[in-house]
């Protein structure tokens, strides 16, 4: 975190007076773990995704709600889970604390999503789900990926974490697989802090994540001190500490009711940077088909030195100067030593996923940023690339 006033912070939530009067009346209320905004949060999320109450489980992140969903869906030891190069750590590493073995797929070059082909080239007897991400916002090409599924019965996770507003054909991520996980980390388009949920097809298979998040107690503490009577829990197998608390949910609740007009503002950035940036020697983002919704999360450039002064890593420490938070999503999951020497994987063994990890940045997309501050990061990009 920078100390300079002018200094754009990437990925700044936008955080309104509600959730500011809602944290402090939770904190009053003596009540700050799992509680009732936990349960209404989880029942206005679902509402939100068009799904009845009884169909998601809110847990404390996106990490989690992968890895509860993954040991939920039943897979055993050395199953095969094929997912993305071109995502945050976090999608791996929860296949592989679910006792999974995972197989990487590259990507499409132009939506930066995974690719239905090379899905279909790395599915082998072992291969039992698809663990897929909508990346940046886009979604991801249901159609023929569900058709692999269908074909080859394997499960479908869906990584939402850049997601929440995101459509294909007018239906909503993380209501196609048999779970959608989203983050609410504090750079998320809806942020609590630290928090995710996970939307289930399957009511059992919902249950099991919730107890799987909370110590695999059959009732959860709301029950157990709230004013309905003393009710005995039981340990039925070894879960996780993963719940989300009422101070969060209380963020959620209001974040959930902006996130439309938040999508709003950015969407508007998106297109502002699409039309300034349009004459520049870069790869800006593919537009987004009609049929379907971008959520907007990441607005992402590609930089290659060959038609640029400068090279990817230079134009993000001369962002970084002109005060401008940059990101970068991201390297690929090949680029990693831990993967390399675990797993041997090479970058260029997906060849696509490593190209876009060595010149993509990400710009700053807050529904927060003010009109000086968009020009102030349209000038920049324009004096250092043009
Ligand atoms: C942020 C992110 C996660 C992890 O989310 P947390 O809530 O921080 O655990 C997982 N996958 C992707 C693609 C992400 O961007």
């Amino acid at each position: 975190m920078s100390e300079k006033d002018d200094f754009i912070v990437f990925g700044a939530p936008s955080i309104g007076e509600e959730e500011i009067q809602e944290v402090e009346a939770t904190l009053r209320s003596g009540w700050l773990g799992t509680g009732p905004k936990v349960a209404k949060f989880e029942k206005e999320f679902a509402a939100y995704k068009g799904l009845p109450a009884n169909q998601s489980a809110a847990v404390n992140s996106c990490t989690a709600a992968l890895h509860v969903s993954m040991i939920a869906a039943d897979l055993k030891p050395g199953d095969e889970v094929i997912t993305t190069a071109m995502t945050f750590c976090a999608t791996i590493n929860s296949i592989i604390h679910a006792g999974l073995t995972p197989v990487l797929a590259d990507i499409d070059i132009n939506t930066l999503n995974i690719s239905p082909s090379s899905i279909e080239e790395k599915i082998t007897p072992k291969t039992r789900a698809i663990l897929l991400v909508h990346f940046a916002g886009r979604p991801c090409e249901m159609g023929a990926i569900m058709a692999l599924a269908d074909k080859h019965s394997l499960i479908v996770i869906e990584d939402c974490a850049h997601a929440i507003e995101t459509e294909y054909k007018g239906k909503p991520a993380g209501t196609f697989g048999d779970f959608g996980c989203f983050s609410f980390y504090v750079t998320k388009n809806l942020a609590t802090g630290e928090g995710g949920m996970v939307l289930a097809k399957n009511k059992e298979k919902l249950s099991r994540v919730k107890r799987l998040a909370l110590h695999g107690m059959t009732k959860d503490a709301w029950h157990r001190f709230g004013d309905e009577g003393y009710k005995h829990y039981q340990v039925v197998e070894c879960g996780f500490k993963y719940n989300m608390m009422d101070i969060q949910a209380a963020l959620g609740i209001h974040q959930l009711a902006r996130v439309e007009h938040n999508w709003e503002k950015r969407q508007a950035i998106w297109n502002r940077y699409q039309d300034a940036f349009k004459d520049l020697p870069i790869t800006l983002p593919a537009e987004v088909e009609t049929e379907h919704r971008h959520a907007y999360h990441l607005y992402t450039v590609l930089v290659d030195e060959t038609n640029t002064n400068i090279g990817r890593d230079q134009f993000l420490e001369a962002m970084t100067k002109k005060n401008i938070g940059i990101g970068v999503h991201y390297l690929s999951i090949p680029e990693h030593p831990y993967y390399q020497s675990t797993y041997g994987w090479k970058p260029e063994d997906t060849p696509n996923s490593t190209l876009i990890g060595r010149s993509t940045v990400s710009l700053p997309l807050s529904p927060g940023l003010n009109d000086n501050e968009i020009k102030r990061i349209i000038a920049s990009v324009q004096n250092l690339l043009g």
